[in-house]
């Protein structure tokens, strides 16, 4: 019998997982069947339970329930411990691991799939909510020149940053405090989700800057239109979730899949 996983949300309709990790099954000669959870609200904990008695392998984990994955794994990788959110969960001996691959799957795509250096650059994370935390122990295992944390809420982004206090130079500040230039600017905020884009000052691009939406769609988002007006190179979240993905099967199946011509079968389908 094919080896079972799937995603958990509420909604989990509108979830490209599925056709993913299809995807990647065919590409790898992996027997596996991954299908669509609905949990309900305030049953998540009831539903990997079910789960896990039906003989599941393990679970992607998508909103609103990443936290309280995190709360329910008896095991958490660095990355999940660090992220405060859990997207993949393995079912491993009666024992439920939990890791974050949402910014493994960021980084993968900046680095692989863009082709863009981040070491010695200087990164911008605007955003302090659960896909910024996840992102930020990867961009630092890459050794940027420095990071800083831009968030409407001033104190959540401090915190954020003194939580990650390292050898990188890592800092917070508010949308009107940003100064100077960045190689690389990471749209971690949910404000694309409403057509709308935090308001960051032009001066924070350069020609040769990356600016990244964690968000996708058929159209460029408000902040990679503007960032684009700016001289920026842009690229919306569609990458970060294929790369995710591939991160989430490889743990699962100890094999990576291959993810450009996905990609590119994704973009077109949009
Ligand atoms: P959260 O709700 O955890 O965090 C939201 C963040 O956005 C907070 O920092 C909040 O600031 C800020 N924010 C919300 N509205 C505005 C606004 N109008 N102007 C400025 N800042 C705003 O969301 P997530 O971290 O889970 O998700 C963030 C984004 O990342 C979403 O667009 C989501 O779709 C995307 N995402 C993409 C993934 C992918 O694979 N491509 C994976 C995961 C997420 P404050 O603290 O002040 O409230």
């Amino acid at each position: 019998m094919s080896d079972r996983y799937c995603v958990i949300g509420h909604p989990v309709a509108h979830s490209k997982s599925p056709a993913i990790h299809a995807d990647f099954a065919r590409a790898t000669g992996q027997d596996v069947v991954y299908e669509r959870c609905l949990a309900p609200l305030d049953g998540f904990s009831d539903t990997v339970a079910g789960l896990v008695a039906a003989g599941y392998k393990g679970a992607n984990v998508t909103v609103p329930f990443k936290l309280e994955a995190e709360q329910l794994a008896d095991e958490l990788s660095p990355r999940a411990r660090a992220a405060g959110a859990v997207n993949t969960l393995s079912f491993v001996n009666g024992r439920i691991v939990g890791e974050n691959t949402d910014g493994a799957g960021l980084v993968g795509d900046i680095v692989r799939n863009a082709g863009f250096a981040i070491a010695g650059k200087r990164v911008l994370l605007l955003g302090a909510g659960g896909a910024a935390r996840g992102a930020i122990l990867p961009l630092l295992a890459e050794q940027p020149a420095s990071l800083t944390i831009a968030n409407r809420t001033l104190a959540t982004a401090e915190a954020l940053a003194a939580r990650f206090a390292g050898p990188a130079a890592v800092s917070a500040c508010r949308f009107d405090q940003l100064d100077g230039r960045f190689d690389l600017v990471v749209n971690a905020t949910s404000a694309s989700l409403s057509a709308d884009m935090p308001p960051i000052p032009a001066h924070i691009f350069a020609d040769g800057t990356l600016a990244l939406d964690m968000m996708y769609g058929s159209q460029p988002s408000p902040f990679m239109a503007f960032a684009q007006g700016c001289g920026a190179a842009t690229r919306d979240g569609l990458g970060m979730l294929v790369e995710q993905a591939a991160e989430a099967f490889a743990i699962w199946r100890g094999v990576r899949p291959a993810t450009t011509a996905l990609l590119a079968r994704l973009r077109s389908s949009l």
